[in-house]
């Protein structure tokens, strides 16, 4: 099995209540890649200025994450400035400077287009299709899109919608993407734009999952150390992805497993700033905090 994620290489500055940083390593092909390297060897497929520093390479390389789609181009990093409100629930971002990422146009290594499970992150529908084409015969694709896109190339992110299997979006997108304001049918309409489950992530909230099976719905693994929830949306999806590429007995129950593992990885990264929190956890910390949902959803 191989997993494959085409995504933003991010520097990140945060404000939390917490507290700050400044250039931490962030991106969603980042937070992805690095959540998924707890269960399999993730390929990454993304590109850099030639600001970036090889300790960052080496911080991925260390989790045994594949950079050969590394791509360093003339020019800055892709940089985003976030700051949080009280609650942390939201957050204004302050600055976009999109440098390399503004003319990036992925071309996968040979070596990448035979990967079973895909995940597309956040970028516009158009480039999202343009990986697509270039992979063989992936078994499970799965896509991140946010409002801008659905706002803006809607009819565009329509066409790629029955290529998916997998659709993974926050609540206020799955609002505006259907039209309704009641999830439970935003994500059965969204269901019948094409992908065969659709994953609405709800922050600290939790995440419901539509698919033939039903829905499946379950709480965020309750942490009290909410430090920074930059990432989680990508850590879920790598943790989601991560398990789906090493588990491969039949569903149902293997992608509501994966919402858990999902769901751990989200809540581990957010009890530090960027990756942090990910660079000294264990995979026996994953299992005990699966454990714990276990006993916490049983009634
Ligand atoms: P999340 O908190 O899961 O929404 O992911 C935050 C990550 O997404 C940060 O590390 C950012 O660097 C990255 N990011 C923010 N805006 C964009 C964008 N327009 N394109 C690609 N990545 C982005």
């Amino acid at each position: 099995m191989s997993l494959l994620v085409v995504g933003s290489i991010a520097f990140d500055s945060i404000e939390t209540p917490k507290g700050s940083v400044e250039d931490a390593l962030g991106g969603s092909a980042t937070f992805f890649a690095y959540a998924a390297s707890f269960f399999t060897k993730p390929r990454l497929v993304g590109v850099v200025g030639d600001d970036f520093p090889a300790e960052h390479r080496q911080l991925l390389s260390a989790r045994d994450i594949d950079t050969t789609g590394l791509v360093t181009q003339t020019g800055k990093t892709f940089r985003w400035k976030g700051r949080y409100h009280q609650d942390m629930n939201t957050r204004d971002t302050i600055a976009v400077h999109l440098n390399v990422l503004n003319t990036f146009d992925p071309v996968l290594p040979e070596s990448f287009r035979d990967s079973s499970h895909v995940f597309l992150a956040n970028s516009s529908p158009v480039l999202q299709k343009k990986v697509l084409e270039q992979i063989h015969r992936p078994q499970l694709v799965m896509a991140d899109t946010m409002d801008l896109w659905i706002e803006t190339q809607h009819d565009e992110l329509m066409s790629l919608l029955p290529e998916l299997d997998g659709l993974l979006l926050n609540d206020s997108e799955a609002r505006l993407l259907s039209e309704d304001d009641n999830l439970v049918r935003a994500g059965q309409a969204i269901r019948q734009m094409g992908p065969k489950f659709v994953i609405i992530k709800k922050g600290e909230h939790g995440a419901v999952l539509f698919s033939e099976d039903g829905v499946f719905a379950i709480p965020a693994y309750p942490t009290a150390n909410v430090t920074d929830p930059t990432g989680a949306g990508d850590s879920f999806a790598g943790g989601l992805m991560g398990y789906l590429d090493s588990d491969q007995t039949p569903p149902p129950g293997r992608l509501r497993r994966a919402m858990v593992y999902g769901s751990v990885l989200a809540s581990l990264t957010v009890e530090g700033f960027g990756l942090d929190r990910l660079t000294w956890t264990k995979r026996s910390e994953i299992e005990e905090r699966v454990d714990q949902y276990r006993t916490m959803l049983a009634f």
